[in-house]
């Protein structure tokens, strides 16, 4: 993904103890309006900026990990601040060789225009899913 948009490098959890840099472009974004997200997030969806497992360091504080079952049968490790709770990114365990960070926790606002919508499903009623965007009412397929 070469849009110039794509180009937010920082980001942190809501107190500002744990801070993160990516490196690297940025592979897909996702809204994501499944159940999980909106209980996650406590919103509407959840947004994850997907990226390569290696393209994130950690440059401030230390995330705590909790672990969840997915429908796929993976494991989900799903990283957060310790001290606020903000949730920050996400990754299989084992990896699968991407992580998908909470895109709301950047410090640039992200150009959310071509992001992908799953489980569009599940979207709350008065939820709308812009007609040209890319959508799938459930998982994307690999
Ligand atoms: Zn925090
Ligand atoms: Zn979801």
């Amino acid at each position: 993904m070469s849009d110039p948009a794509f180009t937010p490098r920082t980001g942190g959890c809501q107190c500002g103890t744990v801070r993160y840099a990516i490196t690297g472009e940025p592979l897909q974004l996702y809204v994501c309006h499944c159940k999980e997200c909106q209980r996650q997030s406590g919103s509407a969806f959840g947004m994850s900026l997907q990226i390569r497992s290696g393209d994130l360091t950690v440059t401030a504080g230390e995330p705590r990990v909790w672990e969840r079952g997915a429908d796929s049968g993976n494991r989900l490790a799903c990283w957060f601040c310790p001290t606020c709770g903000s949730r920050l990114w996400h990754e299989n365990n084992p990896s699968r060789g991407w992580k998908t960070v909470k895109a709301g926790s950047l410090d640039a606002a992200i150009d959310m225009a071509g992001a992908v919508h799953i489980w569009t499903s599940r979207a709350l009623p008065g939820v709308v899913i812009p007609p040209e965007a890319q959508s799938y009412p459930e998982e994307p397929p690999e």
